[in-house]
């Protein structure tokens, strides 16, 4: 063997790909950095609201297991269960982490980190810095990887875009293609492990409130390369976004955190502006409907009751859109907490939010489905951190981290997850990743040149047929038409009919990338040669998301098919089930929990029945009996569960996803109904 220096390779500098950088770096490791963009310019910058942690300081007897109680929830328990534990108990270490790096976290007037409200929780548990933590966080990152940079062990790609994959015969990843988006020169780099750490793909529905970049360009790389895609289906409408001509901008949930008021008025049409209009004449719909979470119910909730008082004539001047209104809070004290959102709402609507309500609707926002990954447990269920597979994908040697992966959000992503996720997964991916470049046999460099030069060839290949192409299709209009049919068929309301003529069109658009044409062949900072190649990407993406939507007949979390819903009967009690099942153990959960009654952790279900005591709730509950409607629906909903508990796996075929479904391990508890009134 030689003793050159050997890489490990991390595509993506946002959040999720920062903290891989610093931690491979910690373990001896040395990094190639590659990203589209600045890294301090990677979309994570654009997170507003904060970051979630139990660290229990606001004296709310919080604590991780609760965290743990409320992702599964939000996420309708198609989440990894064991990965959520292991990174909710992280959570408080990580925000004292980046304190110490120097995050400017909003502090309690004792000195303490403040924690505010979100969606989906009721509990003060998330930190965060004003209302630009994504920022600050970022940057914070950034100085520690400028850190190992100077020290040699990083070296940084900036504004270069990953084009393949490079898999040797036995189909193990052995490093990268990347172009130089400036030169446009193809390089090929050889790597012991790869990181996607690439983020979403938010820009496959058009008009969304991501970043231009967030295309999901690596994710779909490496599917066409054989990875899978997990849970494509699941992607999150965030309740309050800002409508806009050119694009969506969020109104974080902070707004709500900290006292923002969803209504609309009780007339339809009303032409009075809003702040002319009493108070009993406005319908605060989540307050009334979910008295005890309110403005704060998860976001798949508020999104739909928002949509559907549009659909019964109740938006604000007959238009799609709801108030969001601060106009009622101390202006000082909001401008202190919120004044970064709202600079942007009056940048970009040229109001004063903390004057007039602000006006919202639901808009695109984060994509629950990724890159599918795996991890091992250890025999007290915890991550066992140094098992190669964590954070891989079904390619040997290419991980996945951060918005990219599939792993912790389930069905719909709880409201500042996101930013504890993608560092934790970071965290994960490059640990993992250094214990497999110990382990390998052979390394990257030992690779022959001569599969890097076929990929590379292929690479080329493609790009001198986008720019020959004569086919005449704009392809920056042909991604408008791709967003607009995903928005109208794949977002908010779903039906088998809509997207049964979404798949036929996606085919349709797939033909027609084909036939892209592109006005600029010249050979510097070429976007619309990118552009084409990300938006084949984004059809392959999108092709996954409809097909695997229409095939799961069901309503879990964001994936919401009224035909398919298990109405809820009067008087359901959630935690009720879990007696049921106890007492009953029927046959579809033989497997999952008949154990899991007799053994599970006393103290951990206790926290998660909201401090009750199980003997004395279960107790309680077999003395008073099921009611038959409500035993009818428990049925219902183990047979449901039973056929669909189960993440979507979608590998690409010849241009199609082929669709299959894998198993969701529930180590921890059971489903349970998911009720927020
Ligand atoms: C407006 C807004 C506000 C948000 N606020 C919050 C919040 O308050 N709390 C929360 O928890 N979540 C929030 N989110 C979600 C959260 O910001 C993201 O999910 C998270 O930042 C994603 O981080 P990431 O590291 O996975 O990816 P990103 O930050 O998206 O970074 C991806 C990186 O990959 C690089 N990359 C991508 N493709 C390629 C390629 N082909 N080649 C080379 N490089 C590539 C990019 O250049 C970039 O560096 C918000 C999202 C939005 C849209």
């Amino acid at each position: 063997m030689s003793d050159k220096q050997r890489d490990i390779i991390v595509v993506g500098g946002g959040l999720a790909g920062l903290l891989a950088v610093i931690r491979a770096c910690e373990l001896g490791g040395h990094v190639k950095l590659f990203s589209l963009v600045p890294c301090k310019r990677s979309h994570s910058v654009c997170a507003q609201g904060g970051v979630n942690a139990a660290a229990n300081t606001m004296g709310e007897d919080d604590h991780p297991d609760l965290h743990t109680f409320d992702t599964l929830k939000s996420g309708e328990f198609i989440n990894d269960q064991i990965l959520v534990q292991e990174m909710t108990a992280a959570a408080p270490g990580l925000i004292y982490l980046f304190d110490r790096m120097g995050v400017p976290f909003s502090r309690t007037p004792e000195g303490n980190l403040a924690f505010r409200r979100f969606g989906g929780t009721l509990h003060h548990r998330t930190a965060h810095a004003g209302a630009s933590t994504g920022q600050q966080l970022l940057y914070a990152l950034d100085e520690q990887v400028r850190r190992y940079e100077a020290e040699g062990k990083v070296h940084r790609y900036e504004f270069w875009d990953m084009i393949e994959i490079v898999k040797d015969d036995d189909g193990t990843c052995r490093g990268i293609i990347a172009q130089n988006l400036k030169t446009m020169e193809m390089v090929p780099f050889p790597g012991d492990a790869v990181i996607l750490a690439t983020g979403g793909y938010g820009l496959v529905f058009g008009k969304s409130t991501c970043s231009q970049v967030v295309t999901g360009s690596a994710s779909a790389v490496a599917y066409r390369a054989g990875a899978h895609m997990c849970n494509p289906e699941f992607v999150q409408v965030h309740p309050t976004a800002i409508p806009g001509e050119d694009k969506l901008r969020l109104m974080s949930e902070s707004a709500r955190g900290e006292g923002g008021r969803v209504w609309v008025p009780k007339k339809p049409n009303d032409p009075r502006p809003g702040k002319q209009i009493p108070e009993e004449e406005r319908f605060y719909f989540l307050e009334e409907k979910y008295p005890r979470y309110g403005n704060l119910v998860p976001r798949d909730v508020a999104t739909r009751e928002i949509f559907q008082r549009y659909l019964e004539g109740l938006g604000v001047f007959g238009k799609p859109q709801a108030y969001l209104d601060l106009s009622h809070l101390d202006a000082a004290y909001t401008r202190k907490k919120l004044g970064a959102i709202l600079e942007i709402y009056e940048k970009f609507v040229g109001e004063n939010p903390t004057e007039v309500p602000m006006r919202i609707f639901p808009g695109v926002h984060y994509t629950m489905g990724g890159l599918w990954a795996s991890y091992k447990a250890n025999s007290l269920k915890r991550l066992d951190w140094d098992a190669p597979v964590n954070q891989m994908t079904n390619i040997p040697g290419l991980y996945a981290c951060g918005e990219a992966d599939w792993q912790y959000h389930g069905a719909n992503r709880l409201g500042a997850n996101s930013l504890l996720s993608c560092p934790f997964g970071g965290k994960v991916a490059a640990q993992a990743a250094l214990a497999y470049q110990k382990g390998l046999k052979t390394h990257a460099e030992d690779v022959s040149k001569a599969l890097f030069d076929k990929a590379l060839t292929r690479c080329k290949q493609l790009e001198d047929n986008i720019k020959s192409n004569r086919g005449g299709e704009n392809p920056y209009k042909l991604h408008q038409e791709l967003g607009e049919l995903m928005t109208k068929n794949c977002t908010v309301i779903r039906d088998n009919k809509s997207l049964g003529e979404t798949v036929t069109k996606l085919d349709d658009i797939q033909r027609r990338v084909e036939n892209c044409e592109i006005p600029d062949a010249g050979a510097y900072a070429n976007h619309g040669v990118t552009f084409t190649r990300w938006l084949r990407g984004m059809v392959d993406l999108a092709k996954a998301c409809a097909h695997s939507a229409l095939k799961r007949d069901e309503f879990r979390g964001a994936h919401y098919k009224p035909e398919f819903e298990l109405k809820q009967p009067a008087g359901l009690v959630p935690k009720e089930y879990w007696v049921w099942l106890d007492i009953n153990r029927p046959a579809e959960y033989k497997d999952n929990y008949h154990d899991w009654f007799d053994k599970v952790d006393q103290s951990q279900r206790k926290r998660w029945l909201f401090h009750a005591d199980y003997d004395e709730f279960k107790a309680k509950v077999q003395k008073q009996g099921f009611k038959p409607e409500i035993e009818e629906y428990f049925k219902k909903l183990t047979a449901h569960n039973k056929k669909w508990n189960k993440p979507t796996i979608a590998a690409y075929k010849n241009g199609n996803p082929e669709i299959s479904y894998s198993e969701v391990k529930m180590e921890l508890m059971p489903p349970m109904p998911r009720k927020y009134d």
